[in-house]
């Protein structure tokens, strides 16, 4: 079992999720959390990774590490998403059945699953349907390290567990309005049109409904996968592999989002709807019955969430 002296490594700890994983274990004392930045250890390159880990000898692994972005990003440059996150994935996964990891958690996302799911998407619909084009290659890239993770568990008798998070914000994101998500973006789009007296532009109809995770919950809920006793795990999952969907059960619409963000930021102007955007998904909200089994629940409200996100932007913009 895992304990303070574990050396665990938090693979893309400078990233939104591996930031918030990173300083929630060290708040929780975990003493030997091993991490490295990209030009001390580049993730694609294998040779690279397996010497990593016949060096630093971690007993547990976090895979944080990924091509992220927001809709735009993620149509533009498929190749990038696809190719990316396939081979570092891979290559992690790879290393952490050679060098015999204690527990493995690897990241996915909501969008791996089929654009036109039963709401709540519970764990069980993947691979039931077709995706949603504008990430497809994303989603096909995590739907493989999925794969990956579960002929690890099966045939090779492996302790790894999958976290699927719906869209998750906070202060480390990337605020960039090209390739955010849409909370970052927003922020961004609102921060600046207040300064310069111009008018928001929302991409899409604003219609899509988006459920927001605190990047801190989610945190929390990969270091209770992280801890929790494995005889609970297989009991939950019928020694099937662990996966775990994450949400915040709290689902605004876009319009609702961008009207939540303009009171905060106090904006006066005005909000334009630009429907040649894609919307994406309609609706990606999650079942999480399955974390509630391990008694997890987010802490976060969404208006408190934008509130310190909002307040620690304006300071630095
Ligand atoms: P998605 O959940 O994969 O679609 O990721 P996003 O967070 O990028 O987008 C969520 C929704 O917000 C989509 O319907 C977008 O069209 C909409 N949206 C509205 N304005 C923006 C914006 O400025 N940036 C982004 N990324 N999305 C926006």
């Amino acid at each position: 079992m895992i304990n303070k002296s574990s050396k665990i490594f938090i693979a893309g700890h400078n990233g939104l999720v591996g930031n918030a994983v990173f300083r929630k274990l060290k708040s929780e004392r975990y003493k030997k959390l091993i991490f490295a930045n990209r030009k001390k250890l580049d993730l694609l390159d294998l040779k690279k990774v397996e010497k990593f880990f016949a060096l630093k000898k971690p007993d547990f692994l976090i895979i944080c590490a990924a091509k992220v972005g927001g809709i735009l990003a993620n149509k533009n440059y498929q190749l990038e998403f696809l190719l990316n996150n396939l081979n570092i994935q891979n290559n992690l996964l790879i290393a952490a059945k050679k060098y015999n990891i204690k527990r493995t958690i690897f990241l996915g996302s909501s969008c791996i699953y089929p654009k036109k799911s039963k709401i709540p998407i519970k764990e069980e619909y993947l691979m039931t349907g077709k995706l949603e084009k504008t990430n497809e290659a994303y989603a096909i890239a995590k739907i493989a390290g999925i794969k990956h993770c579960s002929i690890l568990f099966e045939q090779f008798n492996c302790d790894v567990a999958c976290v699927m998070p719906t869209n998750v914000y906070g202060i480390n994101d990337n605020f960039d309005i090209g390739s955010s998500h849409v909370i970052p973006g927003l922020i961004s789009k609102f921060l600046d049109a207040k300064k310069i007296n111009k008018d928001v532009t929302v991409w899409g109809s604003g219609k899509a409904i988006r459920e927001f995770l605190h990047v801190d919950d989610l945190a929390s809920a990969i270091v209770k996968i992280l801890t929790i006793d494995k005889n609970k795990l297989n009991k939950i999952f019928h020694n099937e592999i662990p996966i775990f969907n994450v949400g915040s059960s709290e689902s605004v619409s876009i319009k609702k989002l961008a009207n939540m963000i303009k009171r905060i930021t106090k904006f006066k102007g005005k909000v334009i709807f630009d429907k040649s955007y894609p919307d994406g998904t309609l609706n990606k909200n999650l079942d999480c019955k399955k974390i509630k089994k391990i008694n997890w629940k987010p802490k976060i409200k969404l208006h408190t969430g934008l509130n310190k996100v909002i307040k620690e932007r304006e300071k630095i913009a």
